[in-house]
């Protein structure tokens, strides 16, 4: 038998380059991509769906789900009109407006025809992925106008989760070097952030903010030199910049420092996007499409321990307080509380045990009132929601002394309601009332970063 081995070269990306919403805002914004796209390495450009599309589309769909034709279609066609106009601005030349315009009819005749169908799940998640499919179309017929060698992957063709919303990773890697064999490595490759297909090759999504999540899962399986996240800000930076004033950027942060931020809440990375990156070991860098010259923030695998980095928050909250006597010198009783949880697909953020006692904290409400039921076969429960959890990241080594004692006196004013320390290496959390997260925020950068 005759083995063949396919000795054609495979393109090799050198780096994948995500732009996000507000970086594909307005004309004037999508043409400043072209300068930055058009350097000679290899890349994949990800794109968002332009700024405040994705909530347009979120509202649309609720509207539908409540009947509400009427108030869906005006939004409808006050998204297309919107559209219009950018075309018209986009492009120099009538015969790339007359093609946007028409793409542009394409995408929002397709989100009518859903006024007048049932409303599903999947429906929905169509309507969400509009956003996306629109920009890099709009961003392609760009470069094609200038006559920049470009083409579009669409995401849907390579971008797959599988049963438990987990990128296949091995699906991906396989189907998007099949699609880029097609192509010379000066060709610009764009795809979709956020779009991908479920595991009965449905149209779903990375959820919230997943365009950051595209980019790493594409960085990791085509092994890249780096990915570069652009965005509205200089990289990340100390404190949350929408509630806290005279924040600064950090240079350098390492990957379980930046995932942690990024799980408890910093907008500017989805929660989940550097674990790919941390897996195969390949930097990430933030940059600001206002200022592409400023070097942003740098995440790699080895970086300088700081007493403290940064402080991120997380909202939306509930937390579960069970007390039971049942629980005294008893074993299994923890294995029972979470088993209820696994039933239930749900998973805690935050929790600490006291002799009779637990306190649990979830971040996804959806089943809170089902778990509450459950949980009082084991004994009395409480719920809270509006919670908020702020996690402090630095060096929270176990041998270390001194630094907890700062935290709890710069918060001497706010009640602290569950505290994780020795969890993690670099990081130490504490839950909060929602309403106090600003004065909380404000008192940690004053006191542990002036
Ligand atoms: P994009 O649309 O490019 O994905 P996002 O809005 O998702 O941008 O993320 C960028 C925003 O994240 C910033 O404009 C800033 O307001 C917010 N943000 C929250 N926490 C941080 C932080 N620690 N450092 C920098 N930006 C942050
Ligand atoms: N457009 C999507 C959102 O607004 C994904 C993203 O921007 O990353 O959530
Ligand atoms: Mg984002």
């Amino acid at each position: 038998m005759q083995v063949f081995f396919n000795t054609e070269a495979k393109m090799e990306i050198i780096k994948i380059m995500k732009f996000g919403g507000t970086s594909v805002g307005n004309p004037d914004r999508i043409k400043a991509l072209i300068p930055l796209v058009t350097d000679d390495d290899t890349k994949i450009v990800v794109l968002s769906a332009m700024s405040g599309t994705t909530n347009s589309l979120v509202e649309i769909t609720d509207n539908l789900y409540s009947s509400n034709v009427n108030e869906a279609s005006e939004k409808i066609e006050a998204l297309r009109e919107k559209y219009h106009q950018v075309v018209e601005e986009l492009y120099k030349t009538d015969p790339f407006r007359n093609t946007g315009h028409e793409l542009i009819n394409s995408h929002f005749d397709y989100i009518n025809n859903f006024t007048i169908k049932v409303f599903t799940k999947l429906q929905e998640k169509s309507i969400l992925a509009q956003g996306e499919l629109i920009s890099t179309s709009l961003f392609q017929l760009l470069l094609q106008e200038r006559n920049i060698k470009s083409v579009l992957l669409p995401a849907l063709n390579f971008m797959r989760i599988d049963k438990d919303s987990e990128p296949d990773y091995f699906y991906i890697e396989e189907n998007i070097n099949r699609e880029l064999e097609k192509h010379d490595p000066e060709t610009i490759i764009i795809t979709q952030g956020y779009i991908c297909r479920n595991v009965y090759g449905e149209v779903d999504n990375l959820k919230r903010g997943g365009s950051d999540f595209t980019a790493s899962i594409l960085g990791a399986v085509l092994k890249v030199k780096e990915i570069q996240i652009w965005t509205d800000i200089s990289g990340i930076h100390n404190n949350d910049p929408r509630y806290v004033e005279n924040t600064k950027v950090i240079r350098e942060l390492s990957f379980d420092e930046a995932a942690e931020l990024a799980y408890f809440g910093a907008k500017i990375l989805h929660p989940s996007s550097i674990n790919p990156a941390r897996e195969k070991n390949i930097p990430v860098r933030l940059k600001n499409t206002m200022e592409p010259e400023d070097e942003g923030t740098l995440i790699t695998s080895d970086t300088k321990l700081l007493d403290y980095k940064a402080v991120a928050a997380k909202d939306g909250i509930s937390v579960l307080r069970i007390h039971s006597a049942r629980m005294l010198m008893a074993y299994g009783f923890l294995r029972k509380v979470f088993e209820i949880f696994e039933a239930y697909r749900t998973s805690i953020d935050m929790i600490t045990t006291s002799e009779v006692a637990i306190s649990l904290t979830i971040d996804n409400p959806e089943f809170l009132h089902q778990i509450a039921i459950d949980l009082k076969e084991l004994g009395t429960v409480e719920v809270e929601e509006n919670q908020t959890i702020v996690c402090i990241v630095g060096d929270f080594r176990t041998e270390r002394t001194g630094s907890a004692p700062e935290i709890f006196q710069a918060l001497n004013t706010i009640p602290l309601k569950m505290i994780s320390y020795g969890g993690s290496p670099h990081s130490l959390s504490l839950l909060i009332d929602s309403s106090n997260k600003t004065e909380a925020l404000r008192l940690l950068s004053e006191h542990l970063f002036n």
